[in-house]
């Protein structure tokens, strides 16, 4: 790796930082129907504005000490670690498509990563995907194939229809069989937009993604049970762990499968 890649991707984390702030944004106000541009950020104890100063990305939260300025209420040590796993998300796949020479593609995954950081949280905070920016997803990815169809001059359109079928088919499969208990309608709504564009890198990469979000469910629900935080009546989000297998079937999901394949063949 030369210096300019690694300013490269630098360049990408401090900008994942400032585009961290704005998923916080989104975990705040979009559950709440509020409107993303108008209004500045706002303390959500005393609905002070924030100045610049206390709104720096991750900085400002050490500075403040993880307290207002105005009334000292305990600011969540979330917005921060959203910034920050915000930055690294982003330097992985800017890392990713250095080395495997797909920056067609690195729009598209940066902004896809970008909502589903924010709707990760909101699963966790109020067991829903909403459909603001489930569906906001379908137009970054018709942007996204655009673009890197343009640079790279490949349009793997049938890979991706298979790699939505192969997330839709599953999850839609749980949905109607457990009448909406096992996996919720945002779930089926979000699942598409995933396999479309792990399928649109290779239908590999889509079917790895999947079983993997599947295993790492599977195993967290039992340890869950083991450890008695959740019994197993009880609803577990599934949207966390589609985003957590989708951005494995991104970084390791064609290896896998290249290699799965490799040991079966052989
Ligand atoms: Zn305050």
């Amino acid at each position: 790796m030369d210096s300019s890649e690694v300013i490269f991707i630098v360049l990408l984390a401090l900008v994942g930082l400032v585009v961290g702030s704005a998923v916080n944004v989104a975990i705040v106000r979009v559950p709440e129907g509020a409107s993303m541009i108008t209004s500045r950020s706002k303390c959500l104890s005393c609905e002070t504005e924030l100045a610049i100063r206390d709104s720096i990305p991750v900085l400002s939260w050490f500075m403040l000490r993880g307290k207002c300025r105005t009334c000292a209420a305990r600011i969540s040590p979330r917005f921060p670690i959203v910034e920050f796993i915000t930055a690294l998300i982003w330097a992985m796949l800017a890392a990713y498509a250095l080395e495997h020479e797909t920056l067609g593609l690195l729009p598209l995954l940066l902004i896809a990563s970008a909502i589903l950081i924010a709707l990760f949280v909101i699963d966790l905070d109020h067991k829903r995907l909403p459909d603001r920016l489930t569906f906001l997803m379908y137009p970054v990815v018709l942007i996204g194939f655009v673009i890197d169809g343009l640079s790279t001059g490949n349009w793997p359109i049938g890979s991706a229809l298979i790699g939505a079928a192969v997330w839709l088919l599953p999850i839609g499969g749980m949905w109607f069989l457990s009448a909406g208990r096992g996996m919720g309608m945002g779930d089926v709504k979000l699942a598409p937009a995933l396999g479309l564009i792990l399928g649109w890198i290779s239908v590999g990469s889509a079917v790895a993604g999947l079983i993997l979000a599947w295993l790492i469910g599977g195993v967290v629900a039992i340890g869950l049970i083991i450890f008695r935080r959740a019994s197993s009546g009880s609803a577990i989000p599934f949207g966390p762990f589609l985003v957590i297998g989708f951005w494995l079937g991104v970084l390791i999901g064609a290896a896998l499968s290249e290699g799965y394949l490799g040991a079966v063949i052989n």
